[in-house]
């Protein structure tokens, strides 16, 4: 909408939020852990919705690995979550495949790591490139023309730390080339936590420069687009005023929240300081905020 969202408001009264819906959706990466250390308070935070019936799903836009890796790393944090309760951006590529009917005799060209070749497989499709693809130095010789599959009917780029010029040529080729191909993007932020040392260029980097080259735009997959939320309201017959979105960053989870019309709480357990949120640099505001998800263990109405 183009009238400005009112401030954010500090959580106060955490029961009337949780009443007021039936499904949280949870950013991973910043709400229930940070890199491999879990947030603290977060199983009982977890146990405690469990138990006053809500239904718990969790989005992150990391394309590294599939849902059943993701099943593991809960698992190995000591959280019961169920894999069919786990949408990753990387699945979100193998879904918006299949809800479009790609054809299983095309080819998908991955730009990306392992989750998303594990989920394309689990899909049925049939896929090159990957991590490995092109790790050898491209010879320019004279008249060197790089062949490609002219079957690829789709480039999916995401979070790949071993990109290089030989993929960006290969799905340019493929998007230039092959009449019809799709550009799809797991998620396009801009930067990333891999260590808590410092920000790392995230998987819009690698996005951006297959733009750069084929001068088209992806669709993108994760968060902030729709697709997902469209996608799970679906699967969960949920909607979506029944849902809160809950997020440590404004340009994808809260905006993903908003996107589909839910409710969005902001937590500052990840990338957002409230300093940022309060700057009158930001638009994105949610409807409340608050420090990290176990603060609706202890926030009860005055
Ligand atoms: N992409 C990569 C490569 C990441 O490492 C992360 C966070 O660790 C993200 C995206 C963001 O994940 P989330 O959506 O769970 O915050
Ligand atoms: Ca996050």
């Amino acid at each position: 909408s183009l009238t400005a969202r009112a401030a954010a408001k500090k959580l106060e009264n955490a029961d009337e939020l949780i009443d007021s819906v039936e499904t949280f959706i949870f950013d991973c990466d910043g709400v229930i852990w940070k890199g491999d250390k879990l947030i603290e308070g977060v199983p009982e935070t977890l146990d405690m919705l469990r138990s006053k019936g809500k239904r718990l799903v969790f989005v992150t836009n990391n394309s590294t690995k599939s849902r059943k890796q993701y099943g593991k790393k809960f698992e190995t944090l000591g959280l019961s979550v169920n894999e069919e309760e786990i949408f990753a951006s990387s699945f979100a590529a193998a879904a918006y495949l299949q809800s479009i009917d790609f054809p299983k005799d095309k080819k998908v060209y991955v730009i990306g790591e392992d989750g998303i070749l594990k989920e394309l497989e689990l899909a049925g499709f049939q896929y090159l490139g990957g991590p490995t693809d092109g790790d050898k130095k491209i010879e320019l010789k004279p008249g060197f023309l790089m062949e490609h599959d002219h079957n690829v009917g789709a480039v999916v780029v995401g979070f790949d730390r071993y990109f290089n010029y030989y993929k960006i040529q290969y799905g340019t080729l493929c998007i230039r080339e092959n009449p019809g191909c799709l550009f799809i993007a797991t998620n396009r932020d801009a930067v990333t936590h891999l260590t808590d040392a410092q920000e790392w260029a995230g998987g819009g980097s690698m996005v951006g420069a297959i733009r750069g080259s084929t001068q088209k735009e992806p669709l993108v997959v994760g968060k902030p687009s729709t697709f997902m939320m469209d996608y799970l309201s679906n699967k969960f017959g949920i909607s979506k005023s029944q849902i809160c979105m809950v997020g440590d960053r404004l340009d994808t989870d809260i905006l993903f929240g908003q996107n589909g019309g839910c409710k969005t709480l902001l937590v500052l357990s990840g990338v957002t300081s409230l300093e940022t949120l309060q700057s009158p640099d930001n638009s994105i505001q949610p409807d409340f905020y608050t420090s990290k998800i176990a603060d609706f263990l202890s926030l009860k109405a005055a």
